[in-house]
């Protein structure tokens, strides 16, 4: 039993609690050690599921046992991101400073909402480096957010009110009236059409704009589209480009995105989730030329960043547009300018969320720690690693590279008869044999084998195994097709 102290939730035995937080902590760093040699993911039994079925307890029960339960129910049935043969969607692979990081965030328990504290400089800080990394003007804003769908959702909300004016934000869009009407690419991430959606403008406003046979944007169409648009009354108000996309890591050309934005005056927003952060390796950053002048940046500190989860970003130039959107002016313009109430604008004032956690820090300390050169050579060479994938795929014949590696992204597949049904099972049985975990996604209407190599503990072997497996699954998917089924009823 943990005992407590009478009437509060501390223990009252502070040396037990204290070397039972140290096991605690050795726990998880024996995990991280150790994550090598363990399978990838493992499918999670019934037993163990059966225990997350019980009725709530009213009696308290000991840490320890508490955390022994964790150990066998939870830990070793998670999605396995953090192991370097992880390849699915798109997860960051975590680092141990980062979750030492969160563990002192938690301790202090800070609310970032607002307040004059050392929590919110930190974050004006971090978002003084976002500034600097994108080349923006000391004018612009940046917040924390859970990710890139919250981020993404921010920067639409911000340019409607930059569009319509604060009075939007009371008489509601559809007293506003235009017909407001936004453009992303065809390979664009849903989240854009569900910031639409929960902006009250509609998924049905967003044109989906095609793509070239390198998946980017048509710059071309684009313009095309925002001239029939304008011609038909509409308004168009927003243009989403793609840095880094989920299906094959294409980069939309952003210079020639910006350069109609300006024209035609609209929003230009850069969704570079994961790809934004390669402007910290020297390979890579030339090639998101154009990224510099976005309106709004929505990424993710949690994927190439390596960092815990969650910590996405949203950086707005004209930081003037991001208070018109969020501030209640009633409450941040008559705040203290001494005491615990100064300090303003607050980050409430630039987002939807009024509590909030201190994401910041362990951002903070993953940069600080790691360094920014070190961590873009990770990013660099998890591309390597993604151009020997290629290499092994296009070097073996029954393997087919069935989209051009733009970034981190590979996507194959095995050759076979009724190929799609062969390359889902491959994939179910690399995630099933704990070997590696991929995940798939369609190309032209065929299945693709997808491995996106984000974690930076992938290495080379890591791609060897997957290779190796894909080929032994794939033979034997084929054989079992091949293979006379029994038959029921002779
Ligand atoms: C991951 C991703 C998102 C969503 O980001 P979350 O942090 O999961 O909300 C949006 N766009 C792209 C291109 C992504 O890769």
């Amino acid at each position: 039993m943990l005992k407590t102290a009478e009437n509060t939730l501390d223990p009252s035995d502070w040396p037990a609690f204290r070397l039972q937080g140290h096991r605690m902590l050795d726990d998880m760093l024996d995990y991280l050690e150790h994550l090598r040699g363990q399978p990838v993911w493992k499918p999670l039994p019934q037993t163990v599921r059966e225990t997350f079925r019980q009725a709530l307890d009213e009696d308290p029960a000991d840490l320890a046992a508490v955390h022994d339960t964790f150990m066998k129910t939870v830990l070793p049935y998670a999605v396995g991101n953090a192991h370097p043969g992880f390849m699915g969607w798109v997860h960051g692979g975590g680092t141990p400073v980062g979750m030492l990081a969160d563990m002192l965030a938690a301790g202090l328990n800070a609310n970032l909402g607002g307040r004059d504290q050392a929590p919110v400089e930190l974050e004006r800080q971090l978002a003084q480096w976002v500034r600097k990394l994108f080349a923006f003007p000391d004018t612009a804003q940046g917040l924390f957010v859970t990710g890139t769908s919250m981020a993404n959702l921010i920067s639409v909300l911000i340019a409607r009110t930059a569009l319509l004016g604060a009075a939007v934000r009371r008489i509601g869009m559809a007293a506003a009236n235009p017909r407001l009407t936004a453009y992303t690419s065809a390979c664009a991430h849903l989240s854009i059409a569900q910031a639409m959606d929960i902006a009250g403008i509609g998924s049905d406003a967003l044109r989906v704009i095609p793509v070239d046979a390198n998946y980017q944007m048509d710059a071309g169409i684009l313009a095309q589209t925002i001239a029939d648009d304008k011609k038909a009354g509409l308004t168009p108000f927003f243009i989403a480009g793609t840095a880094g996309g989920a299906d094959v890591g294409a980069i939309d050309p952003l210079d020639a995105i910006a350069e109609i934005a300006r024209s035609e005056k609209l929003w230009f927003h850069v969704d570079g989730a994961y790809g934004a952060l390669a402007i910290l390796a020297a390979d890579i950053a030339p090639r998101l030329q154009g990224m510099e002048r976005a309106d709004s940046i929505a990424f993710d500190f949690h994927k190439w960043g390596q960092v815990p989860y969650d910590a996405g970003f949203i950086l707005v130039r004209n930081g003037e547009h991001q208070l018109d959107a969020f501030a209640s002016p009633a409450a941040y313009l008559m705040r203290e300018t001494r005491g615990l109430a100064a300090g303003s604008p607050w980050p409430c004032d630039m987002g939807p969320e009024l509590s909030r956690g201190f994401r910041a820090l362990k951002t903070w300390f993953t940069i600080k720690v790691y360094g920014t050169e070190k961590l873009g050579r990770i990013i660099s060479n998890t591309c390597a690693l993604a151009r020997y994938l290629q290499q092994r795929i296009e070097s073996n014949p029954r393997l087919e590279l069935l989209a051009p590696v733009s970034l981190n992204i590979v996507c194959f597949r095995y050759r076979s008869q009724d190929s799609d049904r062969i390359n889902a099972e491959i994939v179910i049985a690399l995630q099933e044999s704990g070997i590696a975990a991929p995940s798939t996604t369609t190309l032209h209407g065929r299945l693709a084998i997808r491995a996106a190599i984000v974690n930076h503990r992938t290495t080379a072997s890591d791609i060897d195994a997957l290779i190796d497996a894909t080929l032994s699954f794939g033979e034997m998917a084929v054989n079992k097709v091949q293979s006379p089924q029994p038959q029921e009823n002779p």
